[in-house]
């Protein structure tokens, strides 16, 4: 058996799975692709396909799937085409697979990233999304399967980077307070409407949302950063990832995007983990780790840093950030409710249907409607997943009429 680490890139034509791409190119030596997978783009995949000589190549559809064997029908590329979310399952357990990254976007990364998780996988957790919908279910798979959970959100690996050892793979064993830590701080940079007048805000066109100050990052998630929400359902993550009560996270403004999250400990020492905002390097560590490899992460020079900030976050800018702390708080079917109805009011703005400040309304509505009892199970949970996004659907199109 070869001694290279096989890796399965799930989302593999998004900006997560690029970036992966880019970091194993440059490490050849130490990572071989066995499986791409991604949605729908086949000619980004055929690419990728030819540059990296996958065994398998993975598409959401049967009709993406055709598409990506015309691209390659004349190459010399000898990857494996499937379809949908059982091939990518099979994939991820796949026993010559080392390590999964997670990186599709929304519930759509669920089934595949579980099925790593129960296969005992390293598992590369960009997908957040998988997380927050199942919480509990998921860490309780972790510890069952003995999988390895290393986090790419670049707030939750710079965390894991700042914790002691002894805590960095105990996954809902370990109480932090324990082990010397008194708080979480999260940092987010407040995304491209810190400053803007409130009341303009319900005019926000798509270009503007997307448009991150510090990071480039799929269309989703570009948005979630411009309402916060991505800061909220990083939130919910943390307290999942890191077995922390949401009393001890604090959300902290840092609009330069220098230092990626901190650890403060009861002796009043505080720990941050600092780089140029460039996800390689959170990819980088969690590939490698506990070793380091070259990421081709420009590093930071602290004499071209004119302003490094810290401030709260306003909650009237940002409500979707409280409605997911509180939700946090509220439970399972709670968060699984947020993430679905978000996912739902998130794509309407996309599609030009709803606007900016409207993501709030839907979620929050979709919230207040919800009469969720019990949501432990994956039946419970998928179920729970499918009535928040029926009623966000509903409440768009009272919205739109
Ligand atoms: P993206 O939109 O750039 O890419 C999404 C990928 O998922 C694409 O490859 C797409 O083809 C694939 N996909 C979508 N639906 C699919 C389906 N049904 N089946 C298979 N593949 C599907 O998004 P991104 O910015 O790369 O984000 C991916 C995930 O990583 C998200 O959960 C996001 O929250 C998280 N994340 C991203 C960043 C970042 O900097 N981009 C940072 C932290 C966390
Ligand atoms: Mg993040």
């Amino acid at each position: 058996m070869s001694e290279k680490q096989q890796l399965v890139i799930l989302g593999a034509t998004g900006s997560i799975g690029l970036n992966t791409l880019d970091v194993v190119a440059r490490n050849t030596q130490q990572f071989s692709v066995f499986a791409l997978a991604a949605g729908k783009n086949a000619k980004k995949m055929a690419e990728l396909c030819i540059a990296h000589q996958p065994r398998y190549g993975v598409m959401a559809t049967q009709s993406a799937a055709k598409q990506l064997s015309l691209y390659l029908s004349n190459t010399p590329c000898k990857t494996q085409i499937m379809h949908g979310e059982q091939a990518m399952s099979e994939l991820c357990g796949h026993p010559e697979v080392d390590a999964v990254m997670s990186a599709i976007v929304g519930a759509a990364g669920l089934l595949p990233t579980l099925s790593a998780v129960e296969a005992g996988k390293k598992v590369l957790l960009a997908n957040k999304e998988s997380l927050v919908m199942s919480g509990q279910l998921f860490i309780d798979k972790v510890k069952q399967h003995k999988a390895t959970l290393l986090p790419i959100d670049s707030e939750h690996n710079a965390i894991f980077q700042c914790l002691p050892y002894s805590l960095q793979n105990a996954q809902g064993d370990q109480h932090l307070q324990s082990h010397g830590v008194s708080k979480i701080l999260l940092t987010g940079s407040g995304g491209p409407f810190l400053t803007r007048d409130i009341n303009t805000l319900k005019d926000v066109t798509i270009a503007e949302a997307v448009a991150h100050p510090n990071w480039s990052m799929g269309q989703k998630i570009s948005v979630d950063s411009a309402t916060m929400m991505n800061k909220g359902l990083e939130f919910i993550e943390a307290k999942w990832l890191f077995n922390c009560d949401p009393s001890d996270i604090d959300v902290v403004i840092h609009p330069q995007s220098i230092i990626h999250s901190m650890v403060q400990y009861h002796d009043g020492s505080i720990l941050a983990q600092m780089g140029n905002p460039d996800m390689r390097t959170p990819i980088a560590h969690a590939l490698a780790y506990p070793e380091r490899i070259n990421a081709g992460v420009k590093p930071l020079n602290f004499s071209d840093i004119s302003d490094f900030s810290f401030t709260k976050p306003d909650f009237s800018r940002y409500p979707n950030l409280q409605l997911a702390i509180d939700a946090c708080s509220a439970g399972q079917g709670a968060t699984t409710t947020v993430n679905a109805a978000n996912e739902i009011a998130v794509s309407a703005f996309l599609n030009g249907e709803i606007g900016f400040t409207d993501i709030y309304t839907i979620n929050a509505q979709t919230l207040e409607a919800a009469t969720y009892t019990n949501v432990q199970s994956l039946d419970e949970i998928l179920e729970c997943d499918r009535l928040a996004r029926l009623s966000a659907s509903q409440f768009i199109t009272k919205v739109t009429h």
